[in-house]
Order: C-alpha cells, then sequence, then structure tokens
C-alpha cells in the first residue's frame, strides 16, 4: 500500500458534492444523508477508511496516521489505545471534522464528511457530536455556566428551548459552586470536567472524547467512564474515546489499538471480549 500524494491541505477541494452544491447554506439546513451505492454498512454511524496524516513537508514529511481503517457502529462504546504520540488525538480530529486528513475518507452518519462544504461539516459537526477536547478549549471570557450551555445556545436545541441536562451535570460533576466562575479560576480537574459536561449537554449522538481522564482522579475518571457507559446503554449515544488508560478503554465494547500512527487489527478486541486483562495483553504483545 502506498501512502496517497494528496498530503496539501491546500490542495484539497472545499467544494460540496454534486447533490448538495445547490442546497441553501443556512443554519438549518443541515445536509441529507447520501444514499449512493457503494456507501458503509448502515449501522456504523462512523466508517473511517485508510486514513492517512502527514505533517511537515520535504524532506521533513512524515505520517502520524497511517491507513487507519475503523467502523463505529451505532450505539457502541469504542476506544482507540496508545501511547503518547501515536497519533490518537490527529486521528481523532480527522474522524470529527477537526482536521482534514492527507488521504482517505471519512463517513459520518451517512455524510461523506471531507466532500462537504466547511460550513456544512461545521454544521454536521455541530449537531451529530460532542467533543471532549485534550486541552478543554474552553472559551475564556465565558464562565462555566455559560461554556456548559454553549451547545445549546448555539445547536439545534436552541429551537426546543431545551435546558439538556444542565442540573444533572452541574451535579455530577459537582460544579455548582463554580458556575459563575471563569476557566482561568478553575483547576485543571475543574476545566476537564466542565469541558465533559459541556459536549454532553445536548445529548449529541456521537461523543468523541481525547483523553477525558487525564487531568481527573482516579476515583473522578471511573465515574466519568460509567457515565459515558451509560449514555452508550441507555441513550444509545455513541462514544468514541482515545485513551491511553487501559482502565478507561475496558469500559468500551471494543477496542483498538494504535501504535506509531498504525491500527493493529490482529489485537483488536470485539464485543465481549474487553477486560482489563485482555487489554493489558494486547498491550503487552504490541510492546506499549
Ligand atoms: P497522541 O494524541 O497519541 O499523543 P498526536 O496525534 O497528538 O498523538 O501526535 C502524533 C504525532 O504527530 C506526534 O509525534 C506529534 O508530535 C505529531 N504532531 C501532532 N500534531 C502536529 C502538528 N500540527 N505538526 C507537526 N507534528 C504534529
Ligand atoms: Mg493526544
Amino acid at each position: 500500500m502506498t501512502a496517497p500524494e494528496t498530503s496539501d491541505e491546500s490542495a484539497r477541494s472545499d467544494a460540496p458534492p454534486g447533490d448538495l452544491a445547490g442546497a441553501p447554506e443556512n443554519a438549518s439546513a443541515r445536509p441529507e444523508p447520501e444514499a449512493a451505492a457503494g456507501e458503509p454498512a448502515s449501522d456504523a454511524i462512523l466508517t473511517a477508511s485508510e486514513l492517512y496524516k502527514f505533517f511537515g513537508s520535504g524532506a521533513s514529511r512524515f505520517p502520524v496516521v497511517r491507513e487507519a481503517s475503523l467502523e463505529v457502529g451505532r450505539g457502541r462504546f469504542v476506544t482507540v489505545m496508545g501511547p503518547s504520540g501515536s497519533g490518537k488525538s490527529t486521528l481523532l480530529h480527522m474522524v470529527s471534522g477537526l482536521e482534514p486528513p492527507s488521504g482517505g475518507t471519512v463517513h459520518l452518519d451517512g455524510h461523506d464528511l471531507w466532500a462537504l462544504s466547511e460550513k456544512r461539516r461545521t454544521l454536521l459537526r455541530r449537531d451529530t457530536v460532542g467533543f471532549v477536547f485534550q486541552f478543554f478549549n474552553l472559551v475564556p471570557n465565558l464562565t462555566v455556566a455559560e461554556n456548559i450551555r454553549l451547545p445549546l445556545l448555539i445547536g439545534a436545541a436552541v429551537a426546543e428551548g431545551g435546558e439538556g441536562d444542565f442540573d444533572e451535570l452541574v451535579s455530577t460533576f459537582e460544579l455548582g459552586d463554580k458556575l459563575k466562575n471563569y476557566p482561568h479560576q478553575l483547576s485543571g480537574g475543574e476545566m476537564q470536567r466542565s469541558s465533559i459536561a459541556r459536549a454532553l449537554i445536548a445529548r449529541p449522538a456521537v461523543i468523541m472524547a481525547d483523553e477525558p481522564t487525564g487531568n481527573i482522579s482516579s476515583k473522578a475518571g471511573e465515574e466519568v467512564m460509567r457515565l459515558f457507559r451509560r449514555c452508550c446503554d441507555e441513550r444509545g449515544q455513541t462514544i468514541m474515546l482515545v485513551t491511553h488508560n487501559p482502565r478507561d478503554a475496558s469500559f468500551a465494547d471494543e477496542v483498538h489499538f494504535l501504535k506509531d500512527g498504525e491500527l493493529h487489527p490482529e489485537q483488536q478486541l470485539g464485543q465481549g471480549q474487553v477486560t482489563a486483562q485482555s487489554v493489558n495483553a494486547s498491550l503487552a504483545v504490541l510492546g506499549i
């Protein structure tokens, strides 16, 4: 398998595909799913096919993700495990629409994510994905309460006038006495809990989380994983988690392993196979 040549992001066309080209570009016009032949299986809400990401240019150009293919079934809790620097964040950014791949395709909820116009991709992401950033990405000049409510203000939920799960999330994450604080007045753990609450509040179909327990206590981390498990089991939400923490991975239905930018399907753990021991055994085989 040779690497694709299209590594230059600026060379990527942002033009929408034919059937979307003439559609109005307003906030209420969310793209309809495609129905073309050869589309991924309908029970997969996310399909990544042969994704590549290169950084650098010329002689210093190097791949950080290589030929990564992954399918996430609707309502599944899927984890990608790998050590620091293995390409987890890069992979998650490509499948969520935050960072364009150098090659390969991503289908999210029936859409060819990187063939959409930027505007439509933003709308799709806004309406489908709740993202927990590794480094929080809280808005500095908004309070904790305003940060958590942000998806309700800018997303589809505003039409319903919903408060989402604000009270429940504030209570779960013990943020009640921090609601008027600004991000710079929070500890790392409080920032992380706020960013998780923000990702969950509008009940997105897909929750994507980048090392969400990296800055919180072990006990709080376990609570977050239990909450994700409940989102999946009780609400049918899909979870895609990237982590280097075996404990977190053991909450998932499936675990994929990433090493040096490559997934290792031979070590992948499927439904019914995920335990702390099996996760550690796969890590040991891969030497990570
Ligand atoms: P992980 O999340 O598993 O720690 P990352 O996806 O953040 O890994 O990074 C994978 C590799 O890509 C690392 O070697 C990192 O230094 C490199 N990398 C990430 N982002 C960039 C960038 N914007 N420019 C150049 N190199 C990058
Ligand atoms: Mg990372």
